[in-house]
């Protein structure tokens, strides 16, 4: 394949000590060579592969020093791209790192588009899809937990399962072919008859099983739509800080990502939660006061996790009980706060309302309960299970949908097999599932699916 060579900058965008120019291509360490000077005026063409090598960036056509500079030059096909790589580090600010990136545009790179990098890797079969979108994720990841995730889907985790269980369904289409050529043995019948329903058995199970995970895989990706809720001066907005404050505000030097959006994010023993209206929240002391009955009620009813307050200092009133109502059947954590206070709630009262939900004691005010409160956070969403580091998640959408997909083919082909519905109907199944497993590593992808996808990657990756 003869691709150009691109060009970007591959760190984020605003205050870094350093930033990476980033090129990838067959021209790519000519390029650099022509405007790379080094003290001994080493040429970079003839440096080894995997080495950095200290100089300044000049502009060929005025001579002047643009930058001074650390190059690393990588050669294919030991690169992320598998093409020649060059890395140009600078260390000024944003305006240095564009002139740099406008030198080498002018001497014969093109910029790159968004995700072009990625994509090389995968056109030039260094990474499959899922892979390539694991990169993508990984980017736009908002916890500690989600980008392991990431990361393990990156090493092929999910590529793997995946690949095993289309094994799965090739050695089932096998066997489906010798009983469709030889049908006069009866013995040879039997056995496809019980290995049809093991094989087809254990890729429904694996399929289900994955699917199982995504709806934790959302959460990690897009955070835990959570709402604060409780009547005026219980100790929301406290309840609030001390969340955002406990918990290290998530990582927000990411391209792609926008601070204001990020700044409602707080991690949680690993869960991510999404503080819903957290400004509203700041501002107005009763949110079903404000927005009204109905669309609190709409608003709430959106969420993942409900954060009921409540006071210990107080006698339960009617308006708590009312909230109570408010959010029947979700996921609630009630929180006594105040407990260095006098006691007037009821406390039997609330568990019977709470209905075997969480009920945990705080006092904000003297920091005590909030590990109890992160505990039961922690638990209901994943049950304790957070070691289980080696699961595989699937957060991706477009993975879901294809595994849902499949799903239905091998429930179709299980259906079949078990009404002895002719052979060659239930090879019809099987073979779709393992079309639509296929296009989760880009096996059977359309090109256009393709640069859509990785037109969703940021700059430089
Ligand atoms: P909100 O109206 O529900 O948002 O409640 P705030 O968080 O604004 O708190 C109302 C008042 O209660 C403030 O003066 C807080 O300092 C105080 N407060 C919050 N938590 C506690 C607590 O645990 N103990 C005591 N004694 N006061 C608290
Ligand atoms: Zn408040």
């Amino acid at each position: 394949m003869e691709l150009d060579t691109i060009a970007a900058i591959s760190t984020p965008l605003g205050e870094g000590a350093i930033a990476i120019v980033r090129l990838s291509g067959d021209e790519a360490i000519d390029i650099a060579d022509k405007l790379f000077k080094a003290p001994s005026n080493k040429r970079l063409t003839e440096v080894d592969s995997h080495t950095i090598h200290y100089g300044h960036m000049i502009d060929p056509t005025t001579g002047d020093v643009v930058e001074e500079v650390m190059v690393s030059l990588m050669k294919g096909p030991k690169t992320f791209t598998r093409e020649d790589v060059i890395e140009i580090n600078c260390h000024g600010g944003l305006v240095t790192v564009n002139r740099v990136l406008q030198l080498v545009v002018k001497n014969g790179a093109r910029l790159a588009e968004p995700g072009e990098f990625t994509k090389r890797a995968f056109l030039n079969g260094r990474i499959d899809l899922s892979q390539a979108e694991a990169v993508m994720d990984l980017i736009r990841a908002k916890t500690d937990r989600a980008m392991n995730v990431a990361l393990g889907q990156m090493e092929g985790r999910l590529s793997k399962l995946v690949q095993k269980l289309r094994q799965e369904i090739l050695e089932t289409l096998a066997h489906v072919e010798v009983n469709i050529d030889y049908p006069e043995y009866d013995d040879v019948e039997e056995m496809t008859h019980k290995m049809l329903v093991e094989k087809a058995t254990y890729v429904q199970s694996e399929i289900n099983k994955l699917l199982q995970t995504s709806g934790q895989g959302k959460i990690l990706r897009e955070g835990l739509s959570t709402v604060i809720i409780g009547r005026p001066n219980v100790g929301k907005s406290s309840l609030l800080n001390s969340l955002v404050h406990e918990n290290k505000a998530i990582v927000t030097d990411i391209p792609g990502t926008t601070r204001d959006v990020i700044e409602e994010y707080v991690n949680v023993r690993g869960v991510p939660l999404r503080l819903v209206d957290t400004a509203g929240i700041r501002e107005t002391e009763d949110i079903v006061e404000r927005i009204g009955v109905e669309r609190s009620r709409k608003v709430l009813k959106e969420a993942d996790l409900i954060l009921l307050v409540l006071n210990y200092h107080e006698e339960l009133s009617h308006e708590d009980v009312q909230l109570f109502e408010a959010v029947k059947g979700m996921d609630i954590i009630v929180i006594v706060n105040k407990t260095d206070l006098e006691q007037s709630i009821d406390l039997e009262q609330v568990k019977d309302l709470a209905s075997g939900r969480p009920v945990v004691t705080t006092s904000l005010l003297e920091e005590k309960g909030i590990d109890e409160l992160e505990e039961a956070i922690g638990s209901l969403f994943f049950q304790g299970n957070l070691q289980s580091n080696d699961l595989t998640y699937v957060s991706n959408s477009r993975h879901i949908a294809l595994l849902t997909s499949a799903q239905t083919s091998i429930n179709e082909a299980l259906i079949g097999i078990e009404e002895g519905i002719p052979i060659d109907i239930v090879q019809i199944d099987l073979t779709r599932c393992w079309e639509q497993l296929g296009e989760i590593i880009g096996d059977s992808v359309h090109e256009s699916l393709i640069d859509q996808l990785f037109s969703q990657f940021c700059l430089g990756k």
